[in-house]
């Protein structure tokens, strides 16, 4: 007899339970800015990946409350039929511009351009070398596109060179490509992409570079790839619209021929309804203050810096992020949640993370500080930091 459903997702539901697995969501009751509201209490939010503080910025609330006036709530059909507004093109042409790209198409999310991308230039006759520590979205993709999945070692180039050597070599694939992230958002590490780019000239792969943590905040804002001026040479750019950006969405970059294909390939674009009007107007605008301006891009590595600072000298290890993006390491999965949920009741809302998402023994609390985070706010979760840290002996 095969397993009823409820059978199935008791029994599995249950194990996650014993084994501190099942994860809790908390709604956040209001907006996600650097003071959240949860079960009632107003905490220190540095769990969000508003790293601009633009999700919650008046001047792309009111260009949002403007177009929707304008245009109504929805987008109305999906892309390939009459979905694309005007707005859609508009939007695509400042990604063009954001990236230094000759075009850009743009996604409903980062994590459905993945899939939608991935799988419109691969198939079943290629390969993918995947760095270990991609993202789930890459990594979806890959598996959709039904390519030869090989995964390297994180960020070892060596790794990388002998896998693309030998896929390259075998005469089994088409084609090849090579992707990573832009930074990894666990660690808060760069992808060392002149090493890549430089590997992938070599043995002629598809170049593919998922910026989700990178746009807005590397780069003096531009991302990752501008970060070491390989703008010319990375043949993907994928980035979201909802991390540093503030609102939603996903897109890829790259020359004319790659998106011409991806408008006509990829099965979101053609079969899933387009980001509704406000949204779209409210990305373009953040994408021109991203570009106008570093200003909020230079207080977010501030205070990224400081809250690192302030963690090392209580004694705290964490790792070794390159990004205001900054994990302390805890190690065993039930004392990380116990951190997080102590954290919590002293006023500050920092998640753990515990395998499956990252490996076992690793288990951290991420601190993902903002631009719109003041120093009072962060000097107050050092102090909690310390507070919670000596009672739990993660610190002396
Ligand atoms: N890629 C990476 C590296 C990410 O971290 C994320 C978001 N967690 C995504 C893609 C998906 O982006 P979105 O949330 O816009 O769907």
């Amino acid at each position: 007899m095969s397993k009823t459903l409820d059978a199935f997702l008791n029994d599995n539901l249950q194990e996650l339970k014993e084994q501190g697995l099942y994860n809790e969501v908390d709604p956040v009751e209001g907006p996600n800015g650097p003071i959240i509201k949860v079960r009632g209490k107003e905490l220190i939010n540095l769990s969000s990946n508003n790293y601009l503080g633009l999700a919650t910025n008046d001047e792309l609330k009111k260009v949002a409350k403007e177009t929707i006036d304008k245009y109504g709530v929805g987008a109305g059909a999906v892309r390939s039929i009459n979905g694309t507004l005007d707005l859609h093109v508009q939007l695509e042409d400042k990604l063009a511009e954001f990236k230094g790209t000759e075009a850009a198409i743009s996604y409903q999310s980062g994590f459905n351009c993945n899939m939608a991308a991935i799988s419109a230039v691969m198939d079943k006759n290629d390969a993918i070398l995947s760095d270990q520590l991609n993202h789930a979205s890459i990594i979806d993709g890959c598996r959709l596109s039904k390519a030869k999945i090989i995964a390297y070692k994180h960020s070892d180039m060596e790794d990388l060179r002998a896998k693309a050597k030998e896929a390259t070599e075998s005469g089994l694939y088409n084609k090849v490509m090579v992707i990573t992230d832009g930074v990894f958002s666990m660690d808060g590490d760069i992808a060392k992409l002149p090493e890549i780019v430089e590997i992938a000239k070599e043995f002629d792969l598809i170049s593919y570079v998922d910026d989700a943590h990178g746009s807005g905040v590397t780069g003096k804002g531009k991302g990752t790839v501008k970060h070491f001026g390989l703008e010319k040479e990375v043949d993907m750019q994928m980035g979201t619209l909802s991390k540093a950006v503030g609102v939603v969405g996903g897109y890829v970059a790259g020359k004319q021929n790659l998106i011409d294909w991806l408008r006509v390939r990829s099965r979101p674009f053609l079969f899933s309804t387009a980001v509704p009007p406000g949204d779209t107007a409210a990305i373009i605008s953040a994408l021109q203050m991203i570009i106008d301006s570093t200003e909020l891009h230079d207080k977010l590595w501030d205070n990224g810096d400081y809250l690192k600072k302030g963690l090392k000298e209580l004694g705290f290890n964490i790792g070794e992020s390159e990004t205001p993006i900054t994990p302390c390491i805890i190690g065993e999965e039930k004392l990380t949640q116990q951190f997080s949920k102590r954290l919590f009741e002293e006023g500050v809302y920092a998640k753990s993370i515990v395998f499956p998402t990252v490996p076992k023994g690793t288990g951290r609390v991420r601190n993902m500080p903002t631009a719109a985070h003041t120093k009072d706010m962060l000097d107050e979760a050092l102090a909690v930091y310390e507070k919670v840290g000596k009672e739990l002996g993660v610190i002396q």
